[in-house]
């Protein structure tokens, strides 16, 4: 189907918003300064492991001010079971003594203040101002970069700079927000990195990945893999040795080293060998 970006993202936003009711974090905070701490936490690391340790933490260090006081040493026991403890220990200390010194104990509200913390990139920083404060601001995390690209909301964009970037352009900006949710909630639960669950996505009628997939051929059940661990439909003969031929995708396909075709099946299971390009940061 051929629909402009804005377009397909209207209806992927539509969809999501009847399939997930309740589009937010699902980090738990109550606080500003107990948002921050949860994002730091939460850096390549999933939100329910975050959420088991930060009761501890909010329960031993309850305000910015008291975070500030801390020794990044003291902090470590109980963030120990996330990623990066020891970073992160650092950063939690150094963040809450800079909001105390330089920001009156108050988190700051902008993007570019918020960077100016320890351990707060621009994601960190994206998501404190939209969940804290409301500040229209998309962020781009590992699994809104997936699913941007997946969809085919993005064109060509390898970086989550440029899916930031060509997303503002595509959904209103009072819907930033809650389509950083919607997204995430989404790959989180339906559109995941290794398994996709295309059959009972809402989103399929409109995903570039799903079209790609449905036009990959259908496998051949007669093959007989003692003739050859391959076979190439285009012109019917088996091999051993296969080829590679680069799709317009830039992927890398198996392809046929007599006619250089990429119809190629694997003798043994029937399924074609072609891949659909697919998209992941870590
Ligand atoms: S159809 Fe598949 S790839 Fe597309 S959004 Fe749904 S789960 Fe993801």
């Amino acid at each position: 189907m051929s629909l402009s970006r804005t377009r397909r993202a209207q209806r992927t936003l539509k969809v999501l918003r009847e399939a997930i009711p309740a589009p937010e974090t699902e980090l738990r905070y109550e606080t500003p300064y107990q948002l921050i701490v949860a994002v730091i936490l939460s850096a390549q690391c999933t939100d329910k492991r975050v959420n088991k340790v930060t009761p501890a933490l909010f329960d031993e260090y309850p305000t910015v001010e008291d975070m500030a006081e801390a020794d990044p040493d003291d902090v470590y026991p109980f963030v120990k079971s996330v990623t990066y403890p020891n970073s992160k220990s650092e950063y939690l200390a150094g963040t809450a003594s800079k909001i105390v010194d330089e920001f009156g104990g108050q988190v700051p509200e902008t993007t570019n203040e918020l960077q100016t913390l320890p351990g707060v990139g621009r994601k960190t920083a994206n998501v404190v101002a939209s969940v804290a404060y409301e500040v229209d601001a998309l962020p781009v995390d590992t699994h809104v970069f997936r699913v941007a690209n997946r969809i085919g909301l993005v064109e060509h964009a390898d970086t989550p700079r440029k899916v930031e970037r060509q997303l503002e352009r595509v959904i209103p900006k009072d819907e930033w927000g809650e389509a950083h949710h919607l997204l995430i909630l989404h790959g989180r639960y339906t559109c995941t990195a290794r398994n996709p669950d295309c059959d009972d996505c809402p989103v399929a009628p409109v995903c570039r990945y799903f079209e790609r997939l449905q036009r990959l051929p259908d496998p051949m059940p007669d093959l007989d893999a003692r003739h050859g661990r391959y076979f190439c439909r285009s012109c019917d003969r088996y091999f051993d040795e296969p080829g590679t031929h680069t799709d317009r995708y830039g992927l890398e396909q198996t392809a046929c080293p007599r006619c250089d075709s990429m119809t190629v099946f694997d003798a043994k299971t029937g399924e074609t060998t072609k891949r659909v390009l697919d998209f992941r940061i870590d």
